[in-house]
């Protein structure tokens, strides 16, 4: 079926060529009112995102994602491999939100908080602005000769952007390996962890890749959340939008001619200046309508801010609306959908700060030794091995640890460890143990027990397992 002539523009994208070729987008350096507000969000959001693994809260990172050893710091929480569960409903409630802010406000999200954006048009587009000039500029400097003017430019510009990348890829490190060891292995010298600074050097290349080369393509064929958009967008989402009513009138839009009353010719307030189109970072026609490539930058409202201002007709022809604004007007409402996702951030939230209000500072496993039956002693003593694991989850030593049987008479015995031992601050305490217990206070072949975790007199934790004996034929 062939594509009718206002839906064109969705067989392609600005970014790619007829013949399949990159089509590089120069998009004019944005100003105005929301460029301001977003930049002062983005200078927050940058120190947020550079110094979260460099600050400590009681001695725990404040964030820190240590894949390799299953560490994981949240708000300066600290998450174990034991805590899977808590970190789970974190990262569905995490889920949860972004989808409840999209289906109400679009990709908002993309062009006011995620660093892909903040870093692309705050910190790498602006250094390109200052050392290539704008748009023009920009273009004039792509098409001339490699002469020394061009070759001064762009080394310059190399030169930053692969320092700036650096940069970056230490900050990305102290997330992944903790800041801590990222001094020390500064400290140590480069070449003494070789295996550190290849990870560095790759980490390097391919921020530098993705800002210098790779930049808005992230957003529209790399990022998963963009192509959910298609899903959670609908009529009564708010979004960067054109009020194609107004721009359009009943003649369509009309290049603008002085002392010429367009009203009464019935063209809309769009004056087809294109200065929407040249401004936008992922190189789209916002008057096409809502598009996946559209990361919601709001550059594109700004800049006709200032053309609807220069030609005295009020701003607002792109804005924040919903195509229902648009079309009838409605204003915006709390729909079934959106309640429906409210209620079930609300379950999720109150579920973790009570699972979290529950979690203890120190896990307890004991398991019975695989493949190990029971002994059966003198004196009717029936007796079990174990293993046992204690995970200290705070940033202090615990000592004078000891284990206690709390579910029946009996004795328990750790082999090679002193009674009161110390389970190291962040660390893991392991061994064996047996337990005796006399069979007369069995109840058979399975027995539940419980055991205490102290330290000193104080019971910290409990946990439990089962007990084997000779089976009952009472
Ligand atoms: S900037 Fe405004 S007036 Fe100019 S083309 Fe875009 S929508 Fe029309
Ligand atoms: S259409 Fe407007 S809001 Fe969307 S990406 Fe382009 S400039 Fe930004």
């Amino acid at each position: 079926m062939e594509t009718p002539e206002n839906e064109i523009f969705r067989d392609s994208i600005g970014t790619v060529t007829k013949e399949g070729k990159r089509a590089w987008v120069f998009p004019k350096k944005p100003s105005g009112t929301f460029y301001n507000y977003r930049k002062w969000v983005s200078y927050g959001l940058l120190a947020f995102f550079i110094f979260s693994p460099f600050v400590k809260i009681n001695g725990n990172q404040f964030l820190m994602f240590n894949v390799l050893e299953r560490r994981f710091n949240i708000f300066g929480f600290p998450f174990w491999p034991q805590d899977f569960h808590l970190f789970v409903i974190s990262m569905l409630i995490g889920v949860v939100f972004i989808t409840l802010f999209t289906v109400a406000f679009g990709r908002i999200f993309c062009g006011w908080i995620c660093p892909q954006t903040i870093f692309m048009e705050m910190v790498f587009r602006r250094i390109e602005y200052w050392i290539e000039g704008d748009r023009g500029k920009q273009m004039r400097l792509a098409k001339q000769p490699w002469n020394t003017e061009k070759i001064k430019k762009k080394g310059l510009k190399f030169f930053i952007f692969a320092l700036i990348s650096f940069l970056i890829a230490n900050v990305f490190l102290a997330y992944l390996i903790g800041s801590d060891k990222l001094f020390e292995y500064i400290a140590d010298g480069p070449l003494s962890h070789i295996s550190n600074l290849v990870s560095l050097l790759i980490f390097t290349a391919v921020f530098y890749f993705v800002f210098a080369w790779f930049r808005e393509q992230v957003c529209i064929i790399a990022c998963p959340y963009g192509r959910l958009q298609g899903v959670l967008l609908d009529n009564k989402s708010i979004v960067v939008a054109y009020d194609h009513k107004r721009g359009e009138g009943d003649n369509g839009r009309k290049k603008f001619r002085k002392n010429e009353d367009r009203k009464a010719l019935g063209h809309g307030d769009c004056i087809d200046c294109f200065q929407c189109v040249n401004v936008c970072p992922t190189g789209i026609d916002i008057r096409n309508g809502t598009q996946l490539e559209c990361v919601n930058c709001t550059a594109c409202i700004d800049e006709c801010d200032h053309i609807m201002e220069s030609i005295n007709l009020p701003k607002g022809l792109i804005r924040y609306a919903s195509e229902d604004n648009i079309e009838k007007k409605a204003p915006f409402k709390l729909t079934a959908r959106l309640k429906g996702y409210i209620a079930v951030l609300s379950i999720l939230t109150g579920l973790l700060i009570g699972m979290l209000f529950l979690r203890n500072d120190v896990e307890a496993t004991v398991l019975r030794l695989p493949g190990q039956l029971y002994e059966h002693k003198d004196n009717n003593i029936i007796s079990n091995v174990f293993t046992y694991k204690l995970v200290n989850k705070t940033t202090k030593d615990i000592s004078n640890v000891s284990l206690k049987l709390l579910s029946h008479k009996g004795t328990l015995k750790l082999v090679a460890t002193k009674d009161n031992f110390l389970v190291p601050k962040q660390g893991i305490a392991k061994g064996t143990l047996f337990i005796e217990i006399n069979n007369a206070a069995l109840s058979g072949d399975r027995n539940k027990i419980k055991i205490g975790v102290y330290e000193g007199d104080k019971l910290i934790e409990t946990t439990s397992a089962n007990f084997l004996g000779p089976r009952s034929y009472k």
